[in-house]
């Protein structure tokens, strides 16, 4: 599959009571990583653009949260047909705009149609509950949606990451204001669009694109009950303390740095590929990469597996871009700062070539750093690049010593054919998401999504089985309808 960059420059606004209109914001410009090209404008929205948008949307909320959830349903069902057939132009606009190759951009979707089909099953998952608690008394419990929520997205998966929240919290019966990243705004038109088309009626669904300014309005404005969060640490603590500062639910989704522990036992296949594409997809720039290999005993020819592989990626083809150009620089020095603090680079993608024509795009190649130290940058911080740091060590203990301090918590697997050494990691592991001979272990509906640590504030998830009582309230419902005349202490 090739990329198709737009021919023309895309006009991406916001998406209000079904209609696509400007905010009055700042200008907004979109580059496409791959060639450094406009490939999109935009403009940010004001506290009015973001006070009509929401007010909009608590006054369409209150006919869709009595709506029944097999009505509401039927828009899910309609929503997953328009993704299907429309696949490969979402796709590319995902991948113009963000830097994926064409595959991971329709990877993304697709994972996004998962948690569809997940949300279109709830009207046969989630029944409610109801029981004689007492002579003539019964209690039951209904689950009733929020009324407006909201989810503030980041640029690295500009369809999947939003998708893991769109279609449960819609069909819950919520009203959602979604704030796309400013970095890949574009897909946000095609499922505003198609979601009109699906049938959701107007003004439950609505986009405003925006920053900073945007992203506090939101947070600040009374009808907004919940807010998501997925994006850097530092800005999910910030979402986190202003929305629970205001007495509102929260769940602000964090960075990362997973770690791979690699055992002598492991099988060189599973661990080549699975290590290797785990750091090189998607360029590194997922939450889930490993970012760290603690590597215990002689794993030199698994170490030889991973860099055969990662070698092998042809960027443009096998391996995207980088989503801005000071990013790039960014991941330039930090390889040159490892390497200074006595790192040894096996893998330079610091050299790597551009691809042809692709010159002036944002292009770094798969870089393998060994004998990183603990507690370095290479080991410890967030790089988001396709960097991966080895770490040596004498024991699993130190190898997961090493793993509990980093201050994130989100994914760590291990390599190895061993089951005590595999429960070992699983259960000492200071992750919410852990893998076992699996490189991104990122769990499937209704398996819910989230790390711990400085990967996660809040409690609970926003995905997956977890995430039903994030987006709804639980009203509890006692009853009794006839006197008795045949009453105990019970009754
Ligand atoms: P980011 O934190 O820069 O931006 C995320 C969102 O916050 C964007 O919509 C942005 O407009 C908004 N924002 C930026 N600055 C803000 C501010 N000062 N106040 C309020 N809102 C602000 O993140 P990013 O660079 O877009 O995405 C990459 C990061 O997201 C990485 O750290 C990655 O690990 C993380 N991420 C985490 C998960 C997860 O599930 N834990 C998933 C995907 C990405």
């Amino acid at each position: 599959m090739q990329i198709q960059l737009p021919t023309e420059v895309q006009n991406c606004s916001n998406f209000v009571n079904n209609a696509f209109v400007a905010g009055a914001g700042e200008p907004l410009i979109i580059y496409s990583p791959w060639n450094g090209q406009k490939v999109g404008e935009s403009r940010c929205s004001t506290k009015g653009d973001v006070d009509a948008a929401v007010s909009a949307a608590s006054a369409a909320q209150v006919a869709w949260g009595e709506t029944p959830i097999k009505e509401r349903t039927k828009v899910m069902f309609n929503f997953r047909e328009i993704l299907l057939r429309d696949l490969e132009k979402i796709s590319q606009i995902v991948a113009a705009e963000n830097g994926k190759t064409p595959i991971e951009a329709r990877a993304g979707v697709m994972k996004g149609v998962e948690v569809l089909e997940y949300a279109i099953s709830l009207q046969n998952l989630d029944l409610g509950g109801k029981m004689e608690v007492s002579r003539g008394v019964h209690c039951e419990y209904r689950r009733e949606a929020l009324g407006v929520i909201a989810n503030i997205t980041p640029f690295n998966f500009p369809v999947m990451v939003p998708m893991w929240t769109i279609p449960i919290a819609l069909t819950l019966g919520n009203a959602y204001i979604w704030k796309p990243s400013e970095k890949t705004p574009l897909a946000s038109m095609w499922l505003a669009n198609s979601l009109k088309e699906a049938g959701l009626p107007s003004g439950l669904f609505q986009v405003l694109q925006g920053g900073k300014e945007t992203v506090e309005a939101i947070i600040d404005a009374p009808a907004v009950k919940a807010i998501g969060f997925v994006g850097s640490t530092k800005i999910a603590k910030m979402v986190y303390e202003r929305a629970t500062a205001l007495g509102k639910r929260a769940l602000a989704l964090g960075g990362a740095k997973n770690h791979i522990v690699l055992l002598p036992d492991a099988n060189l296949d599973l661990c080549g590929a699975g290590i290797s594409d785990s750091f090189t997809g998607c360029a590194g720039q997922r939450c889930m990469a490993a970012s760290v290999v603690l590597a215990f005993g002689d794993v030199e020819k698994h170490i030889a597996k991973i860099i055969e592989r990662a070698k092998s990626q042809v960027l443009g083809q096998d391996m995207g871009a980088i989503i801005t150009k000071e990013q790039v620089e960014f991941l330039n020095k930090a390889i040159d700062r490892a390497e200074k603090n006595g790192a040894k680079v096996l893998l330079d993608g610091r050299k790597t070539p551009a691809p042809k024509g692709m010159e002036e795009g944002y292009w770094i190649g798969p870089t393998v750093l060994d004998h990183v130290k603990p507690g370095s940058e290479a080991a410890s911080f967030e790089l988001f690049g396709p960097i991966v740091s080895i770490v040596r060590c004498q024991t699993i203990g130190e190898a997961m010593k090493i793993e509990n301090e980093v201050e994130y918590g989100n994914a760590c697997s291990v390599f190895t054919s061993s089951g005590v050494h595999a429960e070992r990691v699983i259960q000492s592991a200071k992750a919410g998401m852990v893998g076992v001979n699996v490189g991104v272990p990122v769990p499937r509906e209704p398996f819910s999504f989230g790390g711990i640590n400085a990967s996660k504030f809040g409690h609970g998830d926003i995905t997956g089985a977890h995430s039903l009582d994030f987006w709804t309230n639980i009203k509890k419902v006692t009853t009794k309808w006839e006197p008795q005349s045949d009453q105990n202490w019970m009754s």
